[in-house]
């Protein structure tokens, strides 16, 4: 099979799943974005899912992410940077993404909004620590409608929701139970403060169903879609 095969194939895959998943909630399948999550994939690789018709590509590490953006030189494509945040990478990452799904500290909305350096603003997303663990970064439920009254009121910075990667869990109603906490605390935090959250970035390749049957609006795919990834180097 060829890379263009391949690439047809996983994506046709991906998007049946995420049609039947809309179909069994009663959504309308253009409700819900599919993030290629192309973290230790090649640049070639990405680009037959690309001609394919997969615009939005997820990014964690930042250098890998900029080569990668050079080799491909597509300015079709979305970057969504989907790692964790770390503070003296807010001017780059302003530069270079649209939309940034792990921010946790209202000092990193704030340095991404006085350094976007675009007349659009960048669209922001709040990691919540769903499952409260203590090695994983994320703002806890408690604090997050909070976060977010703060974080809106900054110029050059949309915020747009929340993202989150719960725990793994076995059963479909537990999958579903997490990401229906997520939803609800969206629905509280536009109640609270009268903004219009939209977006939910939850649900990879082993939950995206549950997710979408949860409201998900994108959900972030790697292995599912590119095959496994390369081995750590
Ligand atoms: C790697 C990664 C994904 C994709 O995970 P898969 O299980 O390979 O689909 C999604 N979101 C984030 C933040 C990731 O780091």
């Amino acid at each position: 099979m060829s890379n263009s095969e391949y690439a047809d194939k996983r994506l046709k895959k991906i998007r049946n799943r995420i049609q039947s998943a809309c179909r069994a909630a009663g959504r309308d399948e253009s409700s819900v974005r599919l993030i290629g999550a192309s973290k230790k994939q090649n640049a070639e690789l990405v680009s037959y899912f690309a001609e394919h018709g997969l615009t939005d590509i997820g990014e964690n590490y930042l250098q890998e992410a900029i080569t990668k953006q050079g080799e491909l030189a597509d300015p079709t494509l979305c970057w969504h940077f989907i790692g964790h945040v770390q503070s003296n990478k807010t001017k780059t990452i302003a530069t270079h993404f649209s939309w940034v799904h792990g921010v946790d500290r209202f000092k990193i909305a704030q340095r991404l909004a006085a350094q976007n350096p675009h007349r659009e603003p960048i669209r922001l997303l709040l990691q919540l620590n769903i499952d409260a663990e203590p090695s994983k970064n994320g703002v806890l439920e408690p604090q997050a409608p909070a976060l977010c009254a703060q974080i809106l009121e900054l110029q050059g910075i949309d915020l747009r929701g929340f993202m989150l990667i719960p725990k793994l869990r076995n059963t479909e109603p537990e999958k579903r139970a997490v990401f229906a906490r997520a939803r609800e605390l969206l629905e509280r935090t536009n109640q609270r403060y009268g903004c219009q959250l939209d977006t939910l970035s939850m649900g990879m390749s082993a939950d995206l169903e549950a997710a979408i049957a949860e409201g998900s609006t994108m959900v972030r795919v790697g292995t599912d879609l590119f095959g496994e990834r390369l081995p750590n180097s």
